[in-house]
């Protein structure tokens, strides 16, 4: 097959991830990547559902591919991902001119069934849900892929969610939590690592939970002589398996242990699960990065409550004391839903002392926004749009003034810092994420390239990255070692 192909993506990194399954996909029968619309003979819509206006946007998207279609007809156009799994009849309804409408449980199929449209003319929608596919095809690792940065691998590890966010459409369009067995993990890291990754990032909607299907399928698989036992004694003796039921702290340092692999990175975990056994494992693993993104979403127990969340700022609190006496050198990241339905002043107010008690090193803040198909859609009272602005001001010095705090502290230190590539704004910087993901600007030099390690002495900061200079390239001190110097 030759031609171009040109692939968009919207949402998270479970996206960006099956879009390099596709990328592969389209590669490994000849297809190159095209520069623009008016440049690809495939066009991939991967789509989400959890952003703002995504259905207007990509219904605005799929607009203007009409006309480019009505020019050239053998343009072939894919719509996949969270809105196609859940909206799939809509898509094919507004628009027809979509060769191939497919959801998140059949990348695989991509090719098949572009073939089906273009041998017979007809639309091809195929939506699957996650029981209706095997295990290999839910966690297509042996696929081809196309990675967007060589030395960096997503590596999904679980699919799906058994929480009940009231405001989140995940549950619904991605299906029950499904582990990937624990083996084929560590065996694809194992061939990224060949291929010359040196980082990877675990993936999965509520990583830490990784495993606990798999405790109820032996549950569901224990047979008659143990149907007897119900409850705490159930308990035991599926803790007595102890052995064939991994948790995800037993994953990081199974990956972590993987010749080659100097970083390890995950998301996301959810802070009720945040168990004991993963902060002993960030803590021994040197390998396990030093940066744990901890959604909170809000700090006040009466919001957390009726989001569903499983836990209260208090218990919040305790985790991230434990991960940071635990793990030295910790950076704490978040999520933050100001306005949520029902939301007051004094609870806008638990959530900024809150952020303040916790001094994140950074966040990332949203103002509520109803999803179609979520509880909180159908929640009042609706907090008034000005008041969620005003409040998320607020919040925002907060969580800003603790980022800049945090990345002064950095001044004088020396960070070990994997380059990604020249500063976009000045060709004559490089740009790197340190161990705790801060961003590092610095004079770049000949031998640095995406994927090089490099030591960098942190002379200054901002609120959003610190400026270095470089002191050596690939001599890299083990893992964690990082060495304090004294500012000037
Ligand atoms: S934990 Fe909550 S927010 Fe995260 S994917 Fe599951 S339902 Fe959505």
């Amino acid at each position: 097959m030759a031609g171009r192909y040109l692939i968009r993506t919207f949402g998270c990194q479970m996206n960006e991830h099956d879009s390099e399954r596709i990328a592969g996909l389209l590669q490994s029968v000849g297809l190159e990547p095209a520069s623009d619309d008016g440049d690809a003979d495939v066009i991939v819509l991967n789509t989400c559902c959890i952003r703002e206006n995504a259905d207007n946007r990509l219904y605005g998207t799929l607009g203007h591919l009409k006309s480019l279609k009505e020019g050239r007809p053998e343009v072939e156009i894919v719509v996949a991902g969270c809105l196609a799994q859940k909206d799939q009849d809509l898509i094919a309804e507004r628009a027809p001119h979509v060769d191939v409408v497919l959801g998140t449980h059949n990348v695989h199929r991509t090719l098949d069934l572009l073939s089906a449209a273009r041998q017979t003319g007809q639309q091809q929608v195929e939506i699957l849900s996650a029981a209706a596919v095997e295990d290999h095809e839910l966690f297509p690792s042996a696929l081809p892929v196309v990675r967007e940065r060589g030395h960096a691998a997503w590596v999904t590890i679980q699919v799906g969610c058994d929480n009940s966010c009231a405001f989140c459409i995940v549950p619904s369009v991605r299906g029950p939590e499904a582990s990937r067995p624990f083996g084929d993990i560590v065996a694809e890291v194992t061939r990224a690592a060949a291929e010359g990754v040196t980082e990877v990032t675990l993936l999965g909607q509520n990583v830490n939970s990784y495993g606990r299907d798999l405790t109820l399928r032996l549950r569901r698989d224990a047979g008659p002589d143990d149907a007897h036992l119900a409850g705490d004694a159930w308990a035991a003796a599926v803790d007595g398996q102890r052995s064939a039921r991994p948790l995800f702290a037993d994953l990081l340092r199974a990956v972590g242990a993987v010749p080659g692999i100097r970083r390890v990175r995950y998301t996301s975990p959810h802070p009720k699960d945040l168990r004991p056994e993963t902060i002993a494992a960030m803590a021994e693993v040197d390998s396990v990065c030093e940066h744990l993104h901890l959604p909170l979403q809000s700090g006040s127990d009466r919001v957390l409550s009726a989001m569903h969340r499983g836990y209260t700022a208090e218990r919040y609190l305790e985790r991230v004391a434990a991960a940071r006496s635990a793990v030295g050198d910790l950076a704490v990241t978040t999520d933050i839903i100001v306005g949520f339905p029902g939301e007051s002043d004094r609870d806008a107010e638990c959530t900024v002392e809150l952020a303040a008690a916790v001094g994140f090193d950074s966040a990332f803040t949203f103002i509520f926004s109803p999803r179609p198909g979520t509880e909180a859609a159908e929640l009042e009272p609706l907090v008034p749009h000005q008041t969620s602005v005003d409040r998320l001001a607020r919040l925002r010095i907060v969580l800003e003034r603790s980022s800049l705090l945090a990345n002064r502290d950095r001044i004088g230190m020396i960070e070990e810092v994997l380059v990604e590539g020249r500063s976009k704004r000045d060709a004559s910087r490089s740009s790197g994420r340190t161990r705790q993901n801060r961003l590092v600007h610095f004079p770049t030099a000949p031998a640095l390239r995406p994927g090089t390690y490099a030591t960098v002495r942190v002379i200054d900061a901002t609120q959003t990255h610190l400026v270095g200079e470089l002191l050596d390239v690939l001599a890299v001190p083990t893992h964690r070692t990082r060495i304090p110097v004294a500012a000037g």
